[in-house]
């Protein structure tokens, strides 16, 4: 699902993370679709990765701007949403929880500003 501003200056989206700065822009059969994030913001297509290896997920705008990763964790018990700290197992397209889903979109809403709007 992608997000949008009226003058589609922003598109954003629930991004899964990968290790070495990875993140998933769609899927596909096989797997999420990743592209490999630089420094400048710039993305670089980075193959096809399988979603259940995802490291947590992230919000990532077309102008560059990537939100905090919220970390999987490896037992309910580390559970813990307000330190955006995940117990959730990703399926094939790395896929993050709704509740995950719609923080995302929070943040996503929140790098754009009031000006925006
Ligand atoms: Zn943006």
């Amino acid at each position: 699902m992608i997000w949008e501003t009226d003058d589609c200056a922003h598109e954003g989206w629930a991004a899964a993370e990968f290790s070495d700065s990875r993140v998933s822009v769609g899927s596909e059969t096989g797997g999420a679709v990743v592209v490999r994030w630089g420094p400048e913001g710039e993305a670089e297509p980075a193959g096809l990765l399988d979603g259940r290896d995802a490291v947590g997920w992230c919000a990532v705008c077309e102008c560059g701007w990537r939100g905090p990763l919220w970390a999987r964790v490896a037992t309910p018990a580390e559970h813990d949403t307000a330190r955006r700290r995940v117990h959730a197992a990703p399926g094939l397209h790395g896929d993050a929880p709704d509740d995950v889903k719609d923080a995302l979109h929070r943040e996503w809403t929140d790098h754009l500003g009031p000006a925006t709007f």
